[in-house]
Order: C-alpha cells, then structure tokens, then sequence
C-alpha cells in the first residue's frame, strides 16, 4: 500500500508471543527478523514508533508464582519485568540490522545495556526518528506490559495503541474453539469493560478510556499489516469512545 500514513506517532505494544513461534516459548530469530522488516517499513515512512515489548514468552509473574510461596508474587513480576529486556534487546539488534536507528529504554535500570526512560528522552529520540523500544513495562509489579503500553502512549502523546495480535482482532467470543465467534469492526471501552472482552487487560483498557486514547487490535501475523494499521486501513478492531 501507498496510501500516507494517517498517524504521527504510534505506540506498538508487542507481546512476548510476537517474539517465538505458536505455541513454543524463547526467542526465534526468524520472527523477530520478520516483525524487524514490518516495522522497519513503517519508519521509512516517517512514522514515530514507540514499542512496548511484553515478557510472556519468557516468564509471567502471575503464573510462576500461582499455587507456592517459595518465590514471592512480587519477585516473580521483577522477574517478568527483566524478560521484557531480553525480548527488547533482541529487537533493537533486528531493527539495526534493517537499518532502523533504535534506542531500548527500561524504567529500571540497566545501565550497561539501555537508557532510563526519561520522558523528554524518549521524545527527543521519536522527533529524530529514532524507534524507541520500552522494556520492564511499568517498573513496578502486580500489572502488564498492557498498562505500561497504555501509560507510555499517554505520557508521549501517541494517537493510537496498536495492539498486536494473533488473531484479526476481538471476537465475540475464542475464534479458535467457537466457530460462531463474531469478529467487531468497531468497540466502545464500555463494551469491552461490560463484556470483559479481551482486547488488554482491564487496568489499560480503563487507563486508554480515561485518555480517550483509542486502540487498534490487529493481527501482525499478517504481512503487511502494521504498515496497513498506521495507514488507517480498515484492518483489526477499533476500540474508541
Ligand atoms: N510485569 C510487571 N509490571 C509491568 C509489566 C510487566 O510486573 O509493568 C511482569 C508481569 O509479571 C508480566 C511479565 O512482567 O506477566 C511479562 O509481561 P506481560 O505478561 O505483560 O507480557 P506479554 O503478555 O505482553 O507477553
């Protein structure tokens, strides 16, 4: 597609599952080289890119810490949280390597290996083009890389969250066990609040309704189609007011 970017600056929210192949957990270099190359055509066209990256194909706090207090609830989210930089670190190599000017940014720090993010920072990389990857999500555990997408895009002025996913976008119901599942074009907050659909989780849907920052849930599997959400193509689910 040649159609003109109908978006400034958007924030990428990429989860863990984006990083390996269905169903296996790790890092594969073919998938990261694969979204590397999508998003890597988004920056040629002057788009400004925030990315969040999830940690869930690596670790998710809740679930190693469910059923035993051996490894504390709050321990087992750090531990997700450092996930989160071995996927960005991996990210930042394949978009250099599709020659993307990139920065990995984490909220706690790891000096040796990212910047801190500082807000005015991370702006000024966007303003020169530079795509800005954000690992450890919020910093702080017991919420997701959800809420940190949700809070990151507030603070830096995106217009719409892209949340990438493996299915074209929220069904009425699991697409993969109900053949009647509908998919939506369109949602308000308050319907994905009221039905509990999954689009992210409550905290960032409830954060994205207060900022009235709109959400677009796409299926990324698909080439083409990150490109395709920052045109303003009608692709995905788009949730707004
Ligand atoms: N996490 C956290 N605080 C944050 C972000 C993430 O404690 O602000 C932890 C949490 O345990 C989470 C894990 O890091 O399960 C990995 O992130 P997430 O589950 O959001 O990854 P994704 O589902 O996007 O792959």
């Amino acid at each position: 597609s040649t159609s003109t970017p109908a978006f400034r600056r958007v924030l990428l929210k990429l989860s863990g599952e984006s990083f390996c192949r269905p169903g296996e957990g790790g890092i594969s270099v073919d998938e990261v080289s694969r979204i590397a190359r999508q998003v890597s055509r988004v920056a040629a066209r002057g788009v400004q890119l925030a990315i969040v990256v999830g940690g869930g194909n690596i670790l998710r706090g809740a679930q190693l810490s469910r059923g035993s207090d051996v490894i504390k609830e709050a321990t087992a989210h750090y531990m997700g949280m450092t996930a989160t930089v071995i996927n960005g670190l991996a990210l930042q190599d394949a978009l250099e390597s599709v020659g993307c000017e990139t920065r990995l940014m984490t909220t706690i720090r790891m000096d040796e290996i990212a910047e801190p993010f500082i807000r005015r920072r991370a702006l000024s990389h966007l303003e020169r083009g530079r795509i800005v990857v954000l690992a450890t999500g919020t910093g702080s555990p017991f919420v997701t890389t959800d809420t940190a997408a949700a809070l990151r895009g507030k603070e830096l002025g995106v217009e719409v969250l892209l949340k990438a996913t493996r299915v074209d976008g929220v069904y009425s119901a699991d697409p993969e066990k109900n053949p009647h599942a509908m998919l939506y074009q369109q949602l308000t907050y308050d319907q994905v609040l009221r039905d509990e659909l999954k689009v992210m989780d409550m905290t960032a849907i409830g954060m994205c309704f207060e900022s009235a920052l709109p959400i677009l849930v796409f299926n990324f599997k698909r080439e083409g189609n990150i490109e395709r959400a920052v045109a303003g193509e009608p692709i995905g689910t788009w949730v707004a007011a």
